[in-house]
């Protein structure tokens, strides 16, 4: 294994293809409401690297958040329905903001709402994967995210960060980027006055357990597992992946540029 850091951050700048993953939290205030300043930011960010000729997918979660925020709801319905529904409603207003963002810049943009049995079924996960291309030749922004309305336990991805793996996966891509609120993978809950920050990361499960084995640990319980678990995955596949935080989705731009931001999972050689 050769460990050279800033060989493994300047190689980010030869993506071509990116995932971009960005979550509820990242997308809305804490009131509920729609954090569209951060849309903007991140919408102008993706068309700007595609103008640089690279190819972008964003994983976006916010369908049942924006569906609550829509209907003015005071929280997420308790039934499973209840949340099904408001999703059908959110993830519209959702691609309504992307498409009217991005349509500013001159991008379309296309939905796939996506569920586990694509990658049970070869038909359709052949499918599911020339959508994307055709899309991406097409110079189009896919949007992806899991589809709530109709997802039954059995097919459920659960979580975007898994989503996020899966698509880069399919997709081949060369990158894959989680924006987060929080700076990137600590070795333990970063609240701690000793935390460290990971920069780089090669070894992945020896580290995991370290990080998870800390009982309240945030990081088994805060969602950064999920994350760490999906770049882990990534590695394994030969994909580059950063946790990173994405208060500010220029962040994006110092990943390509090769700065030492966010954590760098680093693909497997
Ligand atoms: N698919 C869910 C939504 O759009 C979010 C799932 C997740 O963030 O992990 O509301």
């Amino acid at each position: 294994m050769c460990e050279d850091f800033q060989h493994d951050r300047d190689i980010l700048s030869e993506s071509k293809r990116i995932v971009i993953k960005i979550g509820t939290s990242s997308l809305t205030y804490e009131n509920g409401r729609t954090n569209l300043r951060r849309i903007g930011t991140l919408v102008r960010v993706i068309s700007d690297l595609m103008n640089q000729g690279k190819e972008v997918i964003l994983v976006s979660s916010g369908a049942i958040g924006i569906g609550v925020n829509t209907l003015k709801m005071a929280e997420k319905p308790s039934s499973v329905a209840g949340r099904q529904a408001v999703a059908a409603v959110g993830q519209c207003n959702l691609m309504q903001i992307y498409s009217q963002i991005f349509s500013d810049y001159g991008y379309n943009v296309g939905q796939l709402l996506l569920t586990r049995d694509i990658l049970e079924r070869s038909d359709m996960k052949i499918n599911t994967i020339n959508t994307f291309n055709e899309l991406l030749d097409l110079k189009i922004i896919p949007i992806v995210n899991e589809n709530d309305s109709v997802a039954v336990d059995e097919i459920k991805f659960g979580d975007n960060d898994n989503l996020s793996y899966v698509v880069a996966t399919l997709t081949e891509a060369d990158l894959l980027v989680i924006l987060t609120d929080i700076d990137g993978y600590y070795d333990k809950n970063p609240e701690s006055p000793d935390a460290k920050l990971y920069h780089n990361v090669y070894d992945l499960s020896e580290e995991i357990e370290k990080a998870a084995g800390g009982a309240g640990s945030k990081l088994g319980t805060g969602g950064m597992l999920t994350k760490v678990h999906a770049c882990r995955l990534a590695a394994e596949r030969g994909i580059n992946s950063v946790i990173v935080n994405g208060s500010d989705p220029r962040v994006v731009f110092d990943i390509i540029d090769g700065k030492d931001i966010g954590t760098l999972f680093v693909a497997r050689k």
